[in-house]
């Protein structure tokens, strides 16, 4: 066993309730050639789960501590971190003001019902940029706190240093839960977007003193102007709260787009196949924005023999914009001509 660093246990809350499970993958393995596991933090008990609920574990510890009244976040109306973060301040008792860069759709279904449903006030603010989305954010914050409300500002994603730490705890939950059923991993892939799920992992990899090949597959563009320079800043300010001794490098970060395919939420080879095989082989859902285009990497690297196994997806949650009809209507379409794949 690796002994690793010592590291500081920041105060958090229990929103989740359980350990997510890291479980093997029999079928998609054996289809595969590779090993195959996955964390499922696509499971859990509030909002319906997803990565986010571990950063809000975190980020809400401090709000409350703050005496913070009101979270303000935003997003597309897809986002899973707001989603999250309006059922995290329902299940706390927080109000919370979501800003989202999308007109009112005919049908408000999915992540968007879901965020009205825990109670959230929507500012659907239109097709507009992420930045144009984080400078109105930052108006109605400031009309929030004229008005008395003590404002929690949460960026985009949920990406903080302080969220991030999440994921330095949750490596090495994953890692302890894998050597437990007497396996390791070489390998994680995850979907990886605002970044501080990929910083929070390679710092828990740094603390434990691991190898471990850690890739982000990015499923959005230009969330930020300098995606590495962001990804490392959260990285290293996760390390200045839980291990100051311990810095991450440029190198120790490795992000691919080659399964972005058109952009953000919108189509990418391999994505439907990614679907279609997780469902039929393991009655696992991926969704098409984030969790198929990491398991589309874990296919394509598989059959280019490109990827070390074992390999741990880290099933980061998300697959409500299943339910939304874009998606919907998407994903069945592409059943018929699935069916006939064979692995
Ligand atoms: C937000 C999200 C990601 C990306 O996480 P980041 O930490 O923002 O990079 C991946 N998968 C799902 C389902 C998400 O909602």
């Amino acid at each position: 066993m690796s002994t690793g660093h010592a590291y500081i246990d920041l105060p958090r809350l229990d929103l989740r309730r359980f350990t997510s499970p890291v479980q093997f993958l029999p079928r998609m393995s054996e289809g595969l050639g590779v090993e195959v596991w996955a964390k499922r933090d696509d499971l859990g008990s509030v909002g319906l789960a997803g990565n986010k609920v571990r950063k809000l574990e975190m980020e809400l510890a401090h709000a409350q501590a703050q005496g913070a009244t009101h979270i303000v976040t935003e997003g597309s109306r897809h986002s899973n971190a707001t989603r999250a973060a309006a059922a995290a301040a329902a299940a706390i008792g927080m109000k919370c003001s979501l800003v989202l860069c999308h007109d009112e759709p005919k049908e408000p279904v999915g992540n968007l019902l879901l965020d009205a449903l825990f109670g959230a006030d929507l500012h659907l603010v239109g097709d507009i940029s992420w930045v144009e989305l984080a400078e109105v954010t930052a108006e109605i914050v400031r009309e929030l706190e004229a008005a008395g409300e003590r404002v929690h500002r949460l960026p985009i994603g949920s990406a903080t240093g302080r969220g991030a730490t999440s994921f330095a705890r949750a490596y090495i939950e994953a890692d302890e839960q894998i050597r437990a059923q007497g396996a390791t991993f070489t390998t994680i892939v995850h979907a990886s977007s605002a970044g501080s799920t990929h910083a929070g992992l390679v710092l828990g990899r740094a603390l434990r003193q691991h190898s471990t090949r850690i890739l982000g597959v990015v499923v959005a563009d230009h969330v930020y102007d300098d995606v590495p320079g962001s990804y490392l800043r959260l990285a290293n300010e996760a390390a200045d709260l839980i291990a100051p001794t311990v810095r991450i490098e440029a190198s120790d970060l490795e992000l691919t787009e080659d399964y972005l395919g058109e952009g953000y939420g919108k189509p990418a080879a391999g994505v439907m196949e990614a679907i279609d095989l997780m469902a039929r082989l393991e009655g696992i859902v991926v969704d098409p924005v984030y969790t198929a285009k990491a398991v589309a990497a874990v296919i394509d690297m598989a059959r280019k023999g490109t990827v070390e196994g074992p390999v741990l997806f880290w099933h980061t949650g998300g697959y409500h914009a299943m339910f939304d009809p874009s998606y919907t209507a998407e994903v069945w379409s592409a059943l018929p001509r699935l069916r006939r794949i064979q692995l």
